[in-house]
Protein backbone atom coordinates (compact mmCIF):
# COMPACT_ATOMS: atom_id res chain seq x y z
CA UNK A 1 0.00 0.00 0.00
CA UNK A 2 1.37 3.87 -0.81
CA UNK A 3 1.88 6.40 1.77
CA UNK A 4 -1.62 6.33 3.95
CA UNK A 5 -3.59 9.42 3.39
CA UNK A 6 -5.04 10.63 6.44
CA UNK A 7 -6.97 13.86 6.73
CA UNK A 8 -7.66 15.34 9.85
CA UNK A 9 -11.02 17.98 9.99
CA UNK A 10 -10.58 20.71 12.13
CA UNK A 11 -7.94 23.23 12.85
CA UNK A 12 -8.39 23.97 16.35
CA UNK A 13 -6.31 22.61 19.55
CA UNK A 14 -7.81 19.41 19.11
CA UNK A 15 -7.39 19.17 15.28
CA UNK A 16 -3.58 20.17 15.43
CA UNK A 17 -2.56 18.95 18.08
CA UNK A 18 -3.77 14.98 16.86
CA UNK A 19 -2.37 15.81 13.32
CA UNK A 20 0.71 16.57 15.26
CA UNK A 21 0.92 12.98 17.31
CA UNK A 22 -0.40 11.80 13.93
CA UNK A 23 2.55 12.24 11.77
CA UNK A 24 4.79 11.78 14.79
CA UNK A 25 3.43 7.94 15.35
CA UNK A 26 2.50 6.81 11.74
CA UNK A 27 5.59 9.07 9.81
CA UNK A 28 5.06 7.09 6.67
CA UNK A 29 1.38 8.45 6.73
CA UNK A 30 0.91 11.90 4.63
CA UNK A 31 -1.44 13.83 6.42
CA UNK A 32 -3.87 16.90 5.62
CA UNK A 33 -5.68 19.02 7.59
CA UNK A 34 -9.16 20.94 6.23
CA UNK A 35 -11.24 23.18 8.21
CA UNK A 36 -13.88 25.59 7.27
CA UNK A 37 -11.80 28.28 9.91
CA UNK A 38 -8.33 28.72 11.38
CA UNK A 39 -6.91 30.34 13.88
CA UNK A 40 -7.53 33.29 15.33
CA UNK A 41 -11.01 32.09 14.16
CA UNK A 42 -11.76 29.12 16.30
CA UNK A 43 -12.86 28.43 19.81
CA UNK A 44 -9.61 27.42 20.65
CA UNK A 45 -8.65 31.20 20.04
CA UNK A 46 -11.16 32.21 22.76
CA UNK A 47 -10.34 30.37 25.24
CA UNK A 48 -8.57 30.89 28.30
CA UNK A 49 -6.33 28.19 27.58
CA UNK A 50 -5.14 27.19 31.35
CA UNK A 51 -4.53 23.47 32.43
CA UNK A 52 -7.13 22.94 34.96
CA UNK A 53 -9.23 19.82 34.27
CA UNK A 54 -13.22 20.27 33.97
CA UNK A 55 -14.22 16.68 35.03
CA UNK A 56 -16.75 14.86 32.46
CA UNK A 57 -19.00 12.59 34.55
CA UNK A 58 -19.47 9.85 31.45
CA UNK A 59 -15.44 9.72 31.49
CA UNK A 60 -13.20 7.46 33.95
CA UNK A 61 -11.33 9.82 36.79
CA UNK A 62 -8.14 7.58 36.00
CA UNK A 63 -8.50 8.10 32.00
CA UNK A 64 -8.87 12.06 32.32
CA UNK A 65 -6.06 12.27 34.60
CA UNK A 66 -3.89 10.27 32.50
CA UNK A 67 -4.74 12.07 29.66
CA UNK A 68 -4.37 15.32 32.22
CA UNK A 69 -0.52 14.33 32.86
CA UNK A 70 -0.14 14.09 29.34
CA UNK A 71 -0.88 16.82 28.38
CA UNK A 72 0.95 18.88 31.45
CA UNK A 73 4.37 16.72 31.10
CA UNK A 74 4.34 17.66 27.15
CA UNK A 75 3.66 21.47 27.86
CA UNK A 76 6.01 21.53 30.88
CA UNK A 77 9.00 20.38 28.30
CA UNK A 78 8.03 23.01 26.08
CA UNK A 79 7.46 25.99 28.73
CA UNK A 80 11.08 25.00 30.03
CA UNK A 81 12.63 25.10 26.21
CA UNK A 82 13.69 28.13 23.81
CA UNK A 83 10.14 27.83 21.94
CA UNK A 84 8.20 28.74 25.22
CA UNK A 85 7.53 32.20 24.35
CA UNK A 86 7.07 31.58 20.32
CA UNK A 87 4.93 28.45 21.52
CA UNK A 88 2.76 30.89 24.10
CA UNK A 89 3.24 28.51 26.54
CA UNK A 90 4.24 30.05 30.52
CA UNK A 91 3.97 28.75 34.13
CA UNK A 92 1.51 30.26 36.24
CA UNK A 93 0.96 30.43 40.21
CA UNK A 94 -2.33 31.67 41.46
CA UNK A 95 -5.47 30.96 43.89
CA UNK A 96 -8.89 28.88 43.20
CA UNK A 97 -10.73 30.35 46.33
CA UNK A 98 -13.84 29.11 47.79
CA UNK A 99 -17.14 30.85 49.92
CA UNK A 100 -17.18 27.47 51.37
CA UNK A 101 -14.27 24.75 51.79
CA UNK A 102 -15.34 22.16 48.58
CA UNK A 103 -16.68 18.28 48.99
CA UNK A 104 -13.36 17.28 47.45
CA UNK A 105 -10.20 18.73 49.31
CA UNK A 106 -8.33 17.29 46.73
CA UNK A 107 -8.81 17.31 43.26
CA UNK A 108 -8.04 14.37 41.11
CA UNK A 109 -5.55 16.51 39.28
CA UNK A 110 -3.69 17.57 42.34
CA UNK A 111 -0.85 15.75 42.14
CA UNK A 112 -0.21 16.29 38.34
CA UNK A 113 0.09 20.58 39.01
CA UNK A 114 3.01 21.61 40.97
CA UNK A 115 2.95 22.74 44.62
CA UNK A 116 -0.78 22.35 45.34
CA UNK A 117 -1.67 23.26 48.76
CA UNK A 118 -4.67 24.58 50.68
CA UNK A 119 -3.92 28.59 51.43
CA UNK A 120 -2.64 29.90 54.25
CA UNK A 121 -4.67 32.61 57.17
CA UNK A 122 -2.21 35.57 55.27
CA UNK A 123 -2.92 34.99 51.87
CA UNK A 124 -6.82 34.58 52.48
CA UNK A 125 -6.84 37.57 53.55
CA UNK A 126 -6.71 39.01 50.20
CA UNK A 127 -10.01 37.63 49.45
CA UNK A 128 -12.37 38.67 52.70
CA UNK A 129 -15.35 36.69 51.16
CA UNK A 130 -13.82 33.39 50.61
CA UNK A 131 -13.18 31.28 53.97
CA UNK A 132 -11.09 28.50 51.99
CA UNK A 133 -8.66 28.43 49.15
CA UNK A 134 -6.10 26.15 47.54
CA UNK A 135 -2.24 27.89 45.66
CA UNK A 136 -1.30 26.02 42.95
CA UNK A 137 1.33 26.64 40.07
CA UNK A 138 0.33 25.54 36.55
CA UNK A 139 0.12 26.39 32.85
CA UNK A 140 -1.28 28.39 30.35
CA UNK A 141 -1.27 28.17 26.58
CA UNK A 142 -1.76 31.52 25.40
CA UNK A 143 -3.54 32.17 22.04
CA UNK A 144 -3.65 32.34 18.98
CA UNK A 145 0.36 31.97 19.42
CA UNK A 146 0.47 28.37 20.53
CA UNK A 147 -2.20 27.20 17.96
CA UNK A 148 0.03 29.19 15.18
CA UNK A 149 3.38 27.37 16.71
CA UNK A 150 1.27 23.71 16.42
CA UNK A 151 0.92 24.89 12.58
CA UNK A 152 4.16 26.15 11.95
CA UNK A 153 5.22 22.68 13.32
CA UNK A 154 2.95 20.42 10.92
CA UNK A 155 4.10 22.38 8.26
CA UNK A 156 8.07 21.66 9.19
CA UNK A 157 6.71 18.08 8.81
CA UNK A 158 4.92 18.68 5.23
CA UNK A 159 1.67 18.47 6.40
CA UNK A 160 -0.65 20.37 3.63
CA UNK A 161 -3.51 22.81 5.29
CA UNK A 162 -6.71 23.74 4.17
CA UNK A 163 -9.74 25.96 4.00
CA UNK A 164 -12.51 23.86 3.17
CA UNK A 165 -15.84 22.99 4.93
CA UNK A 166 -16.51 19.57 4.69
CA UNK A 167 -20.23 19.32 4.57
CA UNK A 168 -19.87 14.97 5.20
CA UNK A 169 -17.17 12.35 5.73
CA UNK A 170 -18.10 10.68 3.12
CA UNK A 171 -17.14 13.49 0.53
CA UNK A 172 -13.56 12.64 1.72
CA UNK A 173 -13.74 8.88 0.75
CA UNK A 174 -11.62 7.99 -2.47
CA UNK A 175 -8.97 10.97 -1.53
CA UNK A 176 -8.69 9.92 2.15
CA UNK A 177 -7.44 6.07 3.49
CA UNK A 178 -8.45 7.37 7.25
CA UNK A 179 -10.43 10.45 8.23
CA UNK A 180 -10.15 12.25 11.84
CA UNK A 181 -13.10 14.54 12.88
CA UNK A 182 -11.67 17.06 15.08
CA UNK A 183 -14.36 19.06 14.24
CA UNK A 184 -15.26 20.71 17.95
CA UNK A 185 -18.83 21.92 17.95
CA UNK A 186 -19.27 21.59 14.28
CA UNK A 187 -19.48 17.85 14.81
CA UNK A 188 -23.14 18.66 16.25
CA UNK A 189 -23.87 19.27 11.96
CA UNK A 190 -21.24 17.49 10.31
CA UNK A 191 -22.14 13.74 12.15
CA UNK A 192 -25.25 14.93 13.37
CA UNK A 193 -24.21 14.05 17.09
CA UNK A 194 -27.29 15.00 19.11
CA UNK A 195 -25.28 14.51 22.46
CA UNK A 196 -22.94 17.59 21.52
CA UNK A 197 -24.54 21.12 22.70
CA UNK A 198 -22.49 24.06 22.82
CA UNK A 199 -21.69 25.88 26.05
CA UNK A 200 -21.72 29.66 25.50
CA UNK A 201 -18.44 31.56 26.86
CA UNK A 202 -17.90 35.11 27.09
CA UNK A 203 -14.66 36.87 28.21
CA UNK A 204 -12.41 39.62 28.36
CA UNK A 205 -9.15 40.23 27.15
CA UNK A 206 -7.49 43.22 28.90
CA UNK A 207 -4.07 45.15 29.26
CA UNK A 208 -3.13 44.45 32.91
CA UNK A 209 -0.11 43.82 32.88
CA UNK A 210 0.85 43.99 36.71
CA UNK A 211 -1.72 41.10 37.52
CA UNK A 212 0.42 38.07 37.64
CA UNK A 213 -1.05 35.98 39.52
CA UNK A 214 -4.02 33.74 38.12
CA UNK A 215 -7.58 33.84 40.69
CA UNK A 216 -10.05 31.65 40.24
CA UNK A 217 -13.31 31.15 42.10
CA UNK A 218 -14.18 27.67 43.20
CA UNK A 219 -17.47 27.47 40.96
CA UNK A 220 -15.26 28.31 38.06
CA UNK A 221 -17.62 31.05 36.81
CA UNK A 222 -15.10 33.68 37.60
CA UNK A 223 -11.53 33.35 36.72
CA UNK A 224 -8.61 36.24 36.05
CA UNK A 225 -5.96 34.33 34.21
CA UNK A 226 -2.83 36.33 33.37
CA UNK A 227 -1.11 35.53 29.94
CA UNK A 228 1.88 36.59 28.29
CA UNK A 229 0.30 39.87 26.42
CA UNK A 230 -3.21 39.66 28.07
CA UNK A 231 -4.99 39.27 30.79
CA UNK A 232 -8.82 37.18 30.49
CA UNK A 233 -11.22 37.93 32.74
CA UNK A 234 -14.19 35.12 32.68
CA UNK A 235 -17.24 34.02 32.53
CA UNK A 236 -20.09 32.71 31.64
CA UNK A 237 -21.37 29.14 30.81
CA UNK A 238 -24.50 29.02 28.99
CA UNK A 239 -25.79 25.93 28.38
CA UNK A 240 -27.69 25.51 24.89
CA UNK A 241 -27.11 29.35 23.38
CA UNK A 242 -25.65 29.14 19.86
CA UNK A 243 -25.22 32.80 20.00
CA UNK A 244 -21.80 34.16 19.32
CA UNK A 245 -22.87 37.82 19.85
CA UNK A 246 -20.78 39.10 23.06
CA UNK A 247 -23.95 40.51 25.10
CA UNK A 248 -22.88 44.24 26.57
CA UNK A 249 -24.48 43.63 30.11
CA UNK A 250 -22.80 40.38 30.79
CA UNK A 251 -19.56 42.38 29.85
CA UNK A 252 -20.10 44.67 32.76
CA UNK A 253 -21.29 41.71 35.08
CA UNK A 254 -17.81 39.80 34.03
CA UNK A 255 -15.71 42.99 34.61
CA UNK A 256 -17.60 43.82 38.36
CA UNK A 257 -17.27 39.56 39.52
CA UNK A 258 -13.81 40.19 38.51
CA UNK A 259 -12.72 43.90 40.03
CA UNK A 260 -14.49 42.38 43.12
CA UNK A 261 -12.03 39.27 43.21
CA UNK A 262 -9.13 41.55 42.05
CA UNK A 263 -9.52 45.35 43.12
CA UNK A 264 -7.04 46.79 40.76
CA UNK A 265 -8.49 45.37 37.59
CA UNK A 266 -10.53 48.71 37.89
CA UNK A 267 -7.73 50.04 35.73
CA UNK A 268 -6.87 47.59 33.29
CA UNK A 269 -7.53 49.42 29.45
CA UNK A 270 -8.14 48.03 25.99
CA UNK A 271 -11.01 45.61 26.66
CA UNK A 272 -12.05 43.68 24.09
CA UNK A 273 -14.61 41.12 24.47
CA UNK A 274 -14.52 37.70 22.86
CA UNK A 275 -17.47 34.93 22.56
CA UNK A 276 -16.66 31.42 21.73
CA UNK A 277 -19.04 27.65 21.83
CA UNK A 278 -17.48 25.04 24.28
CA UNK A 279 -18.08 21.48 22.59
CA UNK A 280 -19.61 19.64 25.53
CA UNK A 281 -21.35 16.31 26.11
CA UNK A 282 -20.99 13.40 28.48
CA UNK A 283 -17.52 12.71 27.28
CA UNK A 284 -15.04 13.14 25.05
CA UNK A 285 -15.96 11.29 21.91
CA UNK A 286 -12.62 9.36 20.79
CA UNK A 287 -13.60 6.35 19.15
CA UNK A 288 -13.29 4.34 15.70
CA UNK A 289 -16.42 4.30 13.68
CA UNK A 290 -16.14 2.41 10.12
CA UNK A 291 -18.52 4.21 7.96
CA UNK A 292 -20.19 1.88 4.98
CA UNK A 293 -21.88 2.52 2.28
CA UNK A 294 -22.97 -0.62 0.57
CA UNK A 295 -19.70 -2.06 -0.04
CA UNK A 296 -17.16 0.22 0.52
CA UNK A 297 -15.83 1.42 4.00
CA UNK A 298 -14.66 4.61 5.06
CA UNK A 299 -12.35 4.18 8.47
CA UNK A 300 -13.22 6.93 10.89
CA UNK A 301 -11.16 8.20 14.10
CA UNK A 302 -13.34 10.89 16.27
CA UNK A 303 -11.80 13.24 18.86
CA UNK A 304 -14.38 15.96 19.76
CA UNK A 305 -16.71 17.36 22.63
CA UNK A 306 -13.56 18.01 25.05
CA UNK A 307 -16.04 20.78 26.55
CA UNK A 308 -14.99 23.14 28.89
CA UNK A 309 -11.20 21.50 29.40
CA UNK A 310 -9.97 21.23 25.86
CA UNK A 311 -6.60 22.52 26.65
CA UNK A 312 -6.36 20.60 29.55
CA UNK A 313 -6.30 17.16 27.55
CA UNK A 314 -5.78 17.85 24.58
CA UNK A 315 -2.44 15.98 23.97
CA UNK A 316 -3.55 13.16 26.01
CA UNK A 317 -6.51 12.56 23.63
CA UNK A 318 -4.24 12.98 20.32
CA UNK A 319 -1.64 11.08 21.12
CA UNK A 320 -5.15 8.46 21.68
CA UNK A 321 -6.83 9.72 18.40
CA UNK A 322 -3.06 8.74 16.80
CA UNK A 323 -3.39 5.41 18.50
CA UNK A 324 -6.33 5.06 16.96
CA UNK A 325 -5.33 5.97 13.26
CA UNK A 326 -2.75 3.54 13.93
CA UNK A 327 -4.41 0.77 13.94
CA UNK A 328 -7.05 1.90 11.04
CA UNK A 329 -3.88 1.95 9.50
CA UNK A 330 -2.49 -1.65 10.31
CA UNK A 331 -5.95 -2.84 9.47
CA UNK A 332 -6.28 -1.47 6.04
CA UNK A 333 -2.43 -3.07 5.45
CA UNK A 334 -3.39 -6.24 6.39
CA UNK A 335 -6.56 -5.99 4.01
CA UNK A 336 -4.14 -4.93 0.90
CA UNK A 337 -1.57 -7.70 1.45
CA UNK A 338 -4.33 -10.48 1.67
CA UNK A 339 -5.95 -8.69 -1.29
CA UNK A 340 -2.88 -9.37 -3.17
CA UNK A 341 -2.25 -13.15 -2.25
P1 LIG B 1 -12.43 24.34 17.88
O1 LIG B 1 -11.37 25.20 18.42
O2 LIG B 1 -13.81 24.93 17.76
O3 LIG B 1 -11.98 23.81 16.47
C1 LIG B 1 -12.89 23.13 15.62
C2 LIG B 1 -12.33 23.16 14.21
O4 LIG B 1 -13.16 22.38 13.36
C3 LIG B 1 -12.29 24.55 13.60
O5 LIG B 1 -11.13 24.69 12.81
C4 LIG B 1 -13.53 24.55 12.73
O6 LIG B 1 -13.44 25.50 11.66
C5 LIG B 1 -13.48 23.13 12.21
N1 LIG B 1 -14.74 22.63 11.67
C6 LIG B 1 -15.92 22.45 12.31
N2 LIG B 1 -16.84 21.93 11.47
C7 LIG B 1 -16.22 21.77 10.27
C8 LIG B 1 -16.61 21.30 9.00
N3 LIG B 1 -17.86 20.84 8.78
N4 LIG B 1 -15.72 21.28 7.96
C9 LIG B 1 -14.45 21.74 8.16
N5 LIG B 1 -14.02 22.21 9.36
C10 LIG B 1 -14.88 22.22 10.39
N6 LIG B 1 -10.26 24.81 28.01
C11 LIG B 1 -9.26 24.64 28.91
O7 LIG B 1 -8.69 23.56 29.00
N7 LIG B 1 -8.90 25.66 29.74
C12 LIG B 1 -9.51 26.87 29.74
O8 LIG B 1 -9.13 27.76 30.49
C13 LIG B 1 -10.56 27.07 28.81
N8 LIG B 1 -11.23 28.26 28.76
C14 LIG B 1 -12.25 28.43 27.87
C15 LIG B 1 -12.92 29.66 27.88
C16 LIG B 1 -13.97 29.86 26.96
C17 LIG B 1 -14.70 31.16 26.97
C18 LIG B 1 -14.30 28.85 26.02
C19 LIG B 1 -15.37 29.08 25.00
C20 LIG B 1 -13.65 27.63 26.05
C21 LIG B 1 -12.63 27.39 27.00
N9 LIG B 1 -11.97 26.17 27.06
C22 LIG B 1 -10.93 25.98 27.95
C23 LIG B 1 -12.41 25.02 26.25
C24 LIG B 1 -11.61 24.91 24.97
O9 LIG B 1 -11.58 26.13 24.31
C25 LIG B 1 -12.25 23.84 24.06
O10 LIG B 1 -12.41 22.62 24.74
C26 LIG B 1 -11.33 23.60 22.84
O11 LIG B 1 -10.95 24.83 22.25
C27 LIG B 1 -12.02 22.73 21.81
O12 LIG B 1 -11.13 22.63 20.73
P2 LIG B 1 -11.56 21.99 19.34
O13 LIG B 1 -10.33 21.95 18.53
O14 LIG B 1 -12.32 20.73 19.60
O15 LIG B 1 -12.64 23.00 18.75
Amino acid sequence: MAAPKVAVVGAGVIGLSTALCIVETCPSCSVTVLADQFSPNTTSDVAAAMLIPHTCPGTPVHVQKQWFKETFTYLFAISNSAEASEAGIHLISGWQVFKNAPKEELPFWSDVVLGFRPMSKAELQKFPQHRFGQAFTTLKCDCPPYLLWLEKRLKATGVQMYTRKVADLWDLHGEYNVVVNCAGIGAHQLVGDEKLFPVRGQVLKVHAPWVKNFIRDGDGLTYIYPGIQRVTLGGTREKGSWSLSPDPGTTKDIFDRCCSLEPSLRGAQDITVKVGLRPSRQCVRLQKEVLRQGGVKLPVVHNYGHGAGGFSIHRGTAKEAARLVAECIAALQGFSSRAKL
